[in-house]
């Protein structure tokens, strides 16, 4: 079934503590989730560059099949998003070197006529008033999930709060969890976020998986355990994608917030996710094949039966 996702497509730099960096690569919340989202369903973008957006840049994101770019606009006079990091040797945590908003400053981008059908959509991390006012832009909506992180939690947060009265599902990692809520618990801070308005809230953690914390009950999945971490930037936008992306494609007609399909997509989220963080930027995502998930999501399965 049709999904949206509107978010950030940026320009990334990004240093790793093994003293490697990649200087200006395609990056961007909105970029990450398409391109995981890709390998399950059909996705549509919307999402807004300048004119400095390279455009080879744009052909690797159209090089996903089914990554729909048609809402993806070129603004002419305006400079596309920036976001620099550096990773902690623990590869979990990570410093923000800088943020240019540039575009996301200005007016959000139209959403194209022919995406207002969608029956998915995922909220990427950007603006929360941005946010809400694409989701008001999709009246036929059955799952409605979003992102957040730190910048917006600080600087927009009773928007943020108004958000989680609207959406199905948030996802957000466990450090901004715990800056939402002043809790360390990560299923005390779940709960709390769940008072909002939300069906579920997935809580990341990193290498140590994410937990669901679901007004129908409590699941944790397990990271899949990575031997080559070599840029761990857009795990948890291609771990949306994942799961979004498996949810839109299931021929289930049940409730797409129910727990157990919840819980069932994360685990495609996981998997996915776990090759994001191979290579720098969207290289390994790019060179990816159906069979290697299917593979990988096989061993998973199997790494996770008790009995
Ligand atoms: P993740 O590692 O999954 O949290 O996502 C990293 C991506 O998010 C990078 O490619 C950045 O371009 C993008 N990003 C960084 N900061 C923000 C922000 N405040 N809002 C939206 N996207 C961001």
């Amino acid at each position: 079934m049709s999904l949206t996702v509107t978010g950030t497509i940026g320009i990334d730099t990004v240093f790793t503590p093994d003293g490697q960096h990649r200087e200006n690569v395609l990056g961007g919340s909105c970029t990450y989730f398409a391109a995981a989202a890709s390998f399950y369903t059909p996705v549509r973008m919307v999402a807004v560059v300048g004119d400095d957006f390279p455009p080879a840049f744009r052909e690797t994101i159209a090089r996903f099949a089914g990554v729909d770019t048609a809402g993806l606009e070129v603004r002419r006079g305006s400079k596309t998003f920036r976001w620099g990091g550096r990773y902690q040797p623990d590869m979990d945590h990570r410093d923000t070197l800088y943020t240019e908003l540039n575009v996301l400053t200005e007016a959000p981008p139209p959403v194209p006529d022919a995406y207002r059908d969608s029956r998915f959509v995922f909220l990427a991390n950007t603006h929360p008033a941005v946010q809400i006012g694409l989701l008001d832009q999709f009246p036929d909506r059955r799952l409605a999930v979003a992102d957040t992180m730190d910048l917006w939690i600080e600087t927009a947060r009773a928007e943020l709060e108004l958000l989680l009265t609207r959406v199905d599902g948030l996802v957000l990692n466990f450090d901004e969890a715990e800056q939402f809520t002043g809790l360390r618990n990560t299923v005390a801070a779940g709960r709390r976020l769940l008072d909002f308005g939300p069906r579920f809230v997935v809580v990341k953690k990193g290498e140590h998986g994410a937990i669901l914390v679901h007004r129908d009950g409590i699941a944790a999945l397990p990271a899949y355990p990575a031997e080559r971490v070599v840029d761990p930037t857009g795990a948890g936008d291609s771990f949306a994608g994942g799961l979004m992306g498996f949810l839109a494609s299931s021929r289930d007609t049940g409730e797409p917030t129910a727990f157990d399909a919840v819980r069932r997509a994360m685990a495609h989220g996981t998997v996915i996710a776990s090759f994001t963080i191979e290579a720098f930027s969207l290289d390994r995502l790019a060179s990816l094949s159906r069979a290697e998930i299917d593979a990988r999501f096989r061993e998973y399965q199997h790494m996770l039966r008790l009995a």
